[in-house]
């Protein structure tokens, strides 16, 4: 079956319902989304968005912290854009229903959290995310030019490759007119087209053992646009977040990095503060810095968590800022975090990396935008600074929204006949046993050696396991029925190779990137980001 819109939108999170939003009001939009609508990284986020919303901030103060968090890799024009329209894209969330956290007089409560030089993360107690998807979802939802498409995961998109027609191949020049989706639960694959299509899958974290990313983060829209042609970029640096919950299965429970902002201290399970070895800002310094002080600590002495310790703090400010932190922790846990130290470690969390884009969203390849985490606009650099993803979401689908309107209007696509799906001589397979092998493997690879300290030993040995797994996968891939599990494990594998490729090529250590071979930062090679295509 097909499907056409004239706006496609892979994903339901911040990126894709916003982006939907605005592109709607010039034509229809089809959204594909894996799980149910809500089911995204964005649901998850706790802590809140970052801007410049105080008389006490400026745009210049973002705009340095920003800069000085990504050590010398983000593109300077697109964090200015970053910090210069965050502030109006809030107050549009605020119209349309979002409910921030404000304080007795009316005003936006504003936190503070890691690598910020002033309280400037506007929330909704710490449940920001849910806050923002509820509303989003609820606009999505109503608008009659859109359609969600629940449960069809994109297997890949649509390019001259799929054309019925045979088109010469120019990988400097490809175009793309939409995706292939299977409906999980009709086990059918259709097409979908549209003049533009917007990625926005959002990030990759269980390609790790640990990590705090619900199941959909697989990755999905960069396996996808490198295998169209798309240029990626920076893959190399995986934001691990310091401060999940030991033991609490998948994904990790995340302890927001508020809870450090408020006051929380890192100890060992001693009692000795340690942050102070690190760095000046002690508990309070950027997430990389404190996910490496845990991680050598850890290593140090042999144990499997570290603390983090409230008990100092009034119990009824706990409670009130962190009601669901000390809700979940209590009932699901059995920790009173008002009485007991909390055991954490780090978990991959945010991807800074992927599909390589300009300041309005577009990629290497024509009518296909991307924006959210699965994206690479340069805003990051070498590490995000906490609460600017969020950010990085609504304004550049604002940008790319606006883009892709014009792209519309002013260049209409005639999209050629598209091959229908074909699994002719494919079987169902009783091999299941392979995918879930396969990506607890991965994940385990990716883990133990290409996690928050690598060296070139250890990438080495990661890049030949990877290069014997992916070729299994993509055999297994081509002789066998698709699934959900067969889908999300193909993109699994090309994911870790592409984070252990760009990985190899980074000869330094900066910001995420920690080898032990080249354990300084080294700009007069190594002061641009790491392209693959
Ligand atoms: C626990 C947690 C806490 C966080 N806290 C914060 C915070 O406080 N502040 C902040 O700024 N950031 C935070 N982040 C990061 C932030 O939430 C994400 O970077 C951001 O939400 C990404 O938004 P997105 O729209 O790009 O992707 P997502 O919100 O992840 O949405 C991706 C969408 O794509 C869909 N999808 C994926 N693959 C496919 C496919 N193949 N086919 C169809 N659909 C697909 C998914 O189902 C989902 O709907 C947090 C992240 C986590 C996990």
């Amino acid at each position: 079956m097909t499907h056409r819109f004239d706006f496609l939108v892979l994903g339901s999170g911040i990126a894709g319902l916003s982006y939907a939003l605005k592109v709607a009001e010039c034509g229809t939009v089809g959204i594909i989304t894996k799980k149910e609508r809500a089911e995204s990284n964005t649901n998850y986020a706790q802590g809140g968005v970052a801007a410049v919303m105080s008389q006490l901030d400026s745009f210049d103060l973002h705009v340095r912290d920003t800069l000085s968090a990504g050590v010398g890799l983000c593109h300077r024009d697109a964090v200015e854009i970053l910090v210069r329209e965050g502030p109006e894209r809030l107050r549009e969330l605020a119209q349309i229903g979002v409910e921030f956290t404000r304080n007795q007089a009316g005003e936006l409560d504003l936190a503070r959290e890691g690598g910020h030089s002033i309280n400037r993360i506007v929330h909704s107690h710490d449940l920001t995310g849910r806050e923002i998807e509820r509303a989003l979802v609820a606009r999505v939802t109503s608008h009659p030019n859109i359609q969600v498409f629940e449960n069809h995961i994109a297997i890949d998109l649509l390019t001259e490759h799929h054309a019925a027609t045979k088109h010469v191949i120019d990988r400097t020049n490809i175009h793309c007119w939409g995706a292939y989706a299977l409906n999980v639960h009709e086990n059918a694959v259709h097409a979908f087209l549209a003049n533009a299509v917007l990625l926005a899958t959002g990030g990759l974290g269980h390609v790790y053992l640990h990590t705090t990313n619900p199941q959909i983060a697989t990755g999905d829209g960069i396996a996808m646009a490198y295998r169209a042609g798309a240029t990626i970029a920076n893959m190399e640096f995986v934001q691990f977040h310091p401060t999940s919950l030991y033991d609490s299965g998948s994904p990790s429970f995340l302890i927001s990095e508020a809870v450090r902002g408020y006051g929380g201290i890192l100890k060992t399970q001693d009692g000795e503060e340690f942050m102070q070895k690190y760095d000046e800002r002690k508990s309070l310094a950027p997430r990389d810095i404190v996910a490496y002080a845990i991680d050598t600590e850890l290593k140090r002495r042999g144990e499997d968590f570290v603390l983090l310790d409230l008990r100092h703090l009034p119990a009824d400010g706990i409670i009130e800022h962190f009601p669901h932190i000390y809700e979940t922790c209590l009932n699901k846990f059995k920790l009173d975090i008002t009485r007991e130290p909390i055991p954490v470690v780090p978990a991959a969390h945010y991807a800074c990396g992927g599909v390589l884009t300009d300041t309005n969203g577009r990629t290497s390849i024509h009518g296909l935008y991307a924006s959210g985490e699965v994206s690479m606009t340069g805003v990051h650099g070498a590490n995000r600074l906490a609460s600017n993803s969020l950010l990085e979401g609504l304004v550049f689908s604002d940008r790319a929204a606006r883009d892709a309107r014009r792209f519309f209007r002013e260049h209409p696509v005639a999209i050629p006949e598209i091959k229908d799906w074909d699994d002719s001589g494919t079987l169902n397979s009783e091999e299941w046993v392979l995918i879930s092998h396969n990506r607890r493997e991965i994940q385990q690879i990716m883990w133990d050696y290409v996690g928050i300290v690598r060296s070139n030993l250890r990438l080495e040995r990661a890049l030949r396991r990877m290069d014997l797994i992916r070729n299994e996968v993509e055999t297994f891939y081509k002789k066998t029925k698709v699934t959900e599990g067969l889908i999300e494990l193909r993109n699994l594998a090309l994911c870790a190779m592409l984070i252990i490729k760009c990985a190899m090529k980074r000869r330094e250590s900066r910001g995420l990137h920690v080898t032990t071979d080249y354990r300084e930062r080294n700009d007069k090679e190594f002061l641009a980001d790491t392209i693959v295509d």
